[in-house]
């Protein structure tokens, strides 16, 4: 079905992105799988051709474009199964932290390298002891001076290894009441003294994304390296986790649709019992019935950027495509190993990935829990 949420300009850009992709990225997926993250020249190469940044300010050497460029950039990483590279954790989750909160001061100094790919970024909420519970992050970042003294420990954060500059969440005042009102983001260079890179975390799925524990141990970081205000972070991270959550239900409806592509392909060249297995009944309902249901989560996925873009508050929705895209391709990934039989489990077949790959998408960004529970919220239920 054609979309229509999309201009000629922005399917050139997609015409000029899936050139880059196929000659850049696709061929050392495997490579980056295998070795369990990405190369700091490719997003190198990214920032030189345009397609770090895509709606970032111009005048930081950004394109300028509006999130459906980001999108663009998202579902063609997602078709290619380009999940080492977090193309959107960099430039649609963590950079608008930067260009909205930044001060003129930190949005000089820092975004014209991460849009040129020579500073890589990550965000740092999640601490050994909590997760969903984000109030009560015990890290600290005590002002002394003209300085934050940082101290805590994070873990599963993405880009850990190969991550230049994170947003860190910490508590300014401990003893903020309520807690999430001592919460602020601190911005912290990965070559600052005290800031330690932990493990590099291995996981079920995503093999190739670098995921990994850090470490605050009496950090000094200049007072000047405050996003925001004090105390404004958890508003501020409420504030960007619609950007966030939609990202992650554009990037989940491609996964869906490229599963099922490739296993129609298999359903059809499989035989048994002297036919396809695509002509049995049972392959046609299951098929026919992941197929519409991707068509209508493409269908809310598309108003919602389009709402987005717009700047409408659709924190509810999104949370809602959320949850419920992310559980189609749960179960459709799960549903199509089972159609490529015992081939599905092996890891030569992409489904193989594909399923492994799904399982951790209704946990990050907000677990699926969290969403049900914003939508109750929204829907005056406590
Ligand atoms: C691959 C990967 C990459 C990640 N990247 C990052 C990153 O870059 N930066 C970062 O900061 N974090 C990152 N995370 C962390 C991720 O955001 C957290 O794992 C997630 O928020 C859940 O927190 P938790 O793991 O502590 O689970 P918990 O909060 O301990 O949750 C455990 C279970 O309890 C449920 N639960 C919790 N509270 C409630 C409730 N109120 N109602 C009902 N159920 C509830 C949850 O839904 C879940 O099922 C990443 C995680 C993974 C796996």
């Amino acid at each position: 079905m054609r979309r229509r949420l999309f201009t000629e300009e922005h399917e050139q850009f997609r015409e000029q992105f899936r050139r880059f992709a196929q000659k850049e990225i696709e061929p050392k997926v495997a490579e980056w799988n295998a070795r369990g993250t990405s190369d700091k020249e490719t997003w190198r190469r990214a920032g030189a051709a345009g397609f770090l940044g895509a709606s970032a300010p111009v005048e930081y050497g950004g394109a300028g474009g509006d999130f459906l460029y980001d999108g663009i950039i998202m579902e063609e990483m997602a078709w290619i199964r380009a999940h080492a590279m977090m193309i959107s954790l960099h430039s649609d989750i963590v950079m608008p932290y930067l260009i909205t909160y930044g001060s003129d001061e930190q949005k000089r100094k820092y975004l014209p390298g991460t849009i040129s790919g020579d500073i890589l970024l990550g965000i740092a909420m999640t601490e050994p002891g909590t997760g969903s519970d984000l109030a009560n992050v015990q890290t600290r970042a005590i002002r002394t001076g003209d300085h934050y003294v940082i101290n805590g420990s994070k873990t599963f954060i993405s880009n850990g290894q190969i991550g230049d500059l994170f947003i860190v969440v910490a508590k300014t005042d401990p003893d903020a009441n309520p807690p999430h009102k001592g919460i602020s983001l601190i911005l912290v260079e990965a070559e600052t003294p005290g800031f330690v890179r932990g493990r590099k975390l291995d996981k079920l799925g995503l093999r190739g994304q670098d995921t990994s524990e850090l470490a605050f141990e009496d950090c000094v970081v200049p007072a000047a390296n405050l996003l925001g205000k004090e105390g404004q972070g958890f508003k501020m991270l409420m504030e960007k986790l619609q950007q966030e959550r939609l990202c992650i239900a554009v990037a989940s409806i491609v996964s869906c649709r490229r599963a099922l592509q490739d296993t129609v392909g298999y359903v059809q060249q499989r035989h048994a019992f002297g036919q396809p297995i695509a002509a049995f009944q049972n392959t046609q309902f299951k098929l026919a019935e992941l197929a519409t249901e991707v068509e209508l989560g493409q269908a809310f996925v598309d108003t919602l950027m389009v709402a987005h873009v717009a700047g409408e508050e659709i924190v509810k929705e999104v949370s809602m495509a959320k949850w419920w895209t992310t559980e189609l391709q749960k179960r459709l990934t799960s549903e199509c190993l089972q159609l490529h039989g015992g081939y599905g489990f092996m890891m030569e077949y992409p489904i193989a990935t594909d399923y492994a790959d799904a399982a951790v998408q209704s946990i990050y960004a907000g677990t699926n829990e969290i969403m049900k529970v914003i939508i109750a919220r929204r829907m005056g239920l406590g």
